[in-house]
């Protein structure tokens, strides 16, 4: 394929950008300065080489340790596991400081559309990982109120009634202060701390 087609496809992989806009982006670059062409190539090296995955709750952040700052601080409460859909509903959570237990990034959610996307989320990671917790009292589904969240919070408790029958832990779901279609990532302290307290 031609350069621009694939910089096209690139950018219409991005979260709600459309053939259109992704076009408007190429077009955008080829107007830039050879200068800050070079300088986004440099950014992105860098950021491939500065930012990285943590092996335990899947948040991207900057360093290069395996794990990031919440899954290696001993004062974080082992009981509590709150799963959630993306990176940016965990650094609103912790940027309000909402939570003081561990996370679990899902990376997406199941849509009934795209049934391909199963196989991308970290559910067997997450099934696992509740497997191994013995200290484990609660998980809290912190997913958005739609289609999709309710879907996969459906989802998750049936992968992990074989595991609740036989050890005593309760999934809770954020309490609805989280209107329809509300998106944790957007949601101000107040709102989080409802329907975090609101858990049922
Ligand atoms: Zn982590």
């Amino acid at each position: 394929m031609s350069i621009i087609a694939d910089l096209i496809n690139f950018f219409q992989s991005f979260p709600g950008i459309g053939p259109r806009q992704a076009r408007r982006f190429v077009y955008h670059l080829a107007g830039s300065e050879p200068k800050s062409l070079e300088e986004i190539s440099k950014l992105l090296v860098r950021f491939h080489k500065e930012v990285s995955r943590c092996s335990t709750c899947f948040r991207i952040f900057e360093g290069k340790s395996n794990e990031c700052v919440v899954c290696s601080n001993p004062n974080r409460d082992d009981s509590k596991l709150l799963v959630i859909e993306k990176d940016a509903d965990l650094e609103n959570m912790e940027r309000n400081q909402i939570f003081d237990g561990r996370y679990h990034v899902l990376g997406g959610l199941l849509s009934p559309l795209r049934p391909e996307i199963q196989e991308k989320l970290r559910l067997k990671e997450l099934y696992k990982r509740v497997e191994a917790n013995k200290k484990l009292g609660e998980i809290v589904l912190a997913l958005s109120a739609t289609t999709e969240g309710d879907m996969t919070k459906r989802y998750i408790e049936k992968i992990l009634e074989p595991i609740i029958k036989s050890r005593k832990f309760k999934i809770s779901n954020l309490g609805r202060g989280l209107s329809t279609g509300t998106e944790l990532e957007y949601s101000d302290r107040d709102t989080l701390k409802h329907a975090f307290e609101n858990r049922k």
